[in-house]
C-alpha cells in the first residue's frame, strides 16, 4: 500500500454522501467564509432573489463543492453540477442552462478550464439572464434570444489568476478557502468515525489530522486507509484505531510526519539534488519527476509552498533550508543567497 501518487486529488466520492456536511452547522472551520454567506444569503433572500453569482477559490478538497451544495439547499433549488472540461462546445453549457429552474444553483468546478466560446455564453446569462442561440430550420440561421430563470452560478477554481477579467468581474463576491487548522481536522474526523463506526483512540486521530495536509479530503481518506490497515493487522472487523497501528499504516503508506507523500519527497530530492536547490521551472521538474505538471502545480506544491519547504520566485522553484533539512540533504553553502533573491 503506497501512497505514490498525489493524495489530494483523488475522491472518496461512494463514501461522500454519508458525510458530506448538509447545512452550515455541520461545516467545520472556514469560519469568515461561512458568516459572510450567511449574511448574503438571508439579504438575498429577503430581497427575494437568488444568491449573487460566487467564486470559490483555493486547493482542492477543502469543501468548495460542499459549500456550494449547502447554497443551493438554503436556495431551496436544485443542485447542478458540471466540471469546466466537460463543456465543450457553447451547445453544451446552453443545455444545461436552459434546463435551469427558479433559484437552481450550478455549479461548475475547475471553472478556470472554460474555453473562450463556453465562456462568453455565461457572460449574458450571469448579467442578464439571457442566452443567444442559432435556430436553423434549413431556410437558413435565425439568432434568438433565450431567457433563463434567476440563478446562482457557483465557480470553484484551485487557479483564480488563471480567469479572465470579464469572467471573474461578473462574480459579486470571490471567497478563498484556506488550509484548516488541525483541531478542526481533528473534529472533522471524529464526526466521521462516528458516522462510519469506526473506534478509534483520541491521540491516533490527532496524528492521522497532523499528517492530513490540513485538507478534509486528505484526512478522510487517511481515515478509511487506517481503518484498513487497524482491520486486517486486528483480523476482525471492528478494529480500533490506536497511535501505533496509525503509525504502522502511515509507515507502510509512505507518508511522514509532516503528511508529505512519496511523491512530495521525490519533489524536494530531485529539486536538491539534480538541480542544485533551484530555482527551476516546473516543466523540467516534471520531466524528471515522470509527472505531469498540473499535479505539481495543484497537489504537490501548494503544501510545501504552505509548510515552507518550497519557495515560488519569479526564475522557478527553489527548496528552502527547511527544505533540506526535511530531507536531511546538506545545503549549499550559497543557498541562502538563491533563496532571496
Ligand atoms: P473541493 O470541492 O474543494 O475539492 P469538497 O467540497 O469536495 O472539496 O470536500 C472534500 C471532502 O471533504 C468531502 O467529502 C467533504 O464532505 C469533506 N469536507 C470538506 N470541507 C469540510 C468541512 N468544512 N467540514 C466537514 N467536511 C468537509
Amino acid at each position: 500500500m503506497i501512497f505514490n501518487e498525489s493524495i489530494g486529488d483523488d475522491t472518496i466520492s461512494d463514501l461522500e454522501p454519508s458525510i458530506r456536511p448538509g447545512s452550515f452547522s455541520e461545516f467545520i472551520g472556514q469560519k469568515d467564509i461561512v458568516s459572510n454567506l450567511q449574511v448574503f444569503i438571508k439579504a438575498a433572500q429577503i430581497r427575494n432573489e437568488p444568491l449573487d453569482h460566487i467564486l470559490f477559490s483555493g486547493p482542492p478538497g477543502l469543501g468548495k463543492t460542499t459549500l456550494a451544495r449547502i447554497i443551493a439547499a438554503l436556495q431551496k433549488g436544485e443542485f447542478r453540477q458540471v466540471s469546466a472540461p466537460n463543456l465543450k462546445r457553447p451547445g453544451d453549457v446552453v443545455k444545461i442552462l436552459s434546463g435551469l429552474g427558479k433559484n437552481d444553483t450550478l455549479f461548475i468546478d475547475e471553472i478556470h478550464r472554460l474555453s473562450t466560446p463556453v465562456e462568453e455564453v455565461l457572460y449574458s446569462a450571469m448579467e442578464d439572464n439571457q442566452v443567444d442561440i442559432t435556430l436553423s430550420d434549413g431556410l437558413g440561421a435565425m439568432p434568438i434570444q433565450l431567457d433563463i430563470p434567476p440563478f446562482t452560478l457557483v465557480g470553484a477554481t484551485t487557479r483564480p489568476g488563471n480567469l479572465t477579467a470579464p469572467l471573474r468581474d461578473r462574480f459579486g463576491i470571490h471567497l478563498r478557502l484556506d488550509y484548516y487548522n488541525e483541531d478542526e481536522i481533528v473534529e472533522i474526523l471524529k464526526n466521521a468515525a462516528l458516522k462510519w463506526g469506526i473506534s478509534y483512540e483520541n491521540e491516533a486521530i490527532v496524528e492521522i489530522a497532523r499528517r492530513s495536509r490540513r485538507t478534509p479530503r486528505v484526512s478522510l481518506k487517511l481515515l478509511r486507509r487506517i481503518w484498513d490497515y487497524a482491520i486486517a493487522h486486528n483480523n476482525i472487523q471492528d478494529g480500533i484505531i490506536n497511535l501505533s497501528i496509525a503509525n504502522g499504516g502511515f509507515q507502510q503508506m509512505q507518508i511522514d510526519n509532516l503528511g508529505l507523500t512519496a511523491l512530495d519527497n521525490k519533489f524536494l530530492q530531485i529539486l536538491a539534488e539534480n538541480f542544485q536547490g533551484g530555482p527551476v521551472g516546473l516543466k523540467p521538474l516534471s520531466a524528471a519527476l515522470s509527472e505531469d505538471v498540473v499535479t505539481l502545480e495543484e497537489f504537490v506544491e501548494p503544501f510545501m509552498i504552505r509548510l515552507d519547504l518550497v519557495h515560488r520566485t519569479s526564475r522557478g522553484r527553489v527548496i528552502t533550508q527547511k527544505g533540506y533539512g526535511h530531507i536531511n540533504f546538506p545545503a549549499p553553502i550559497h543557498g541562502q543567497r538563491m533563496l532571496y533573491e
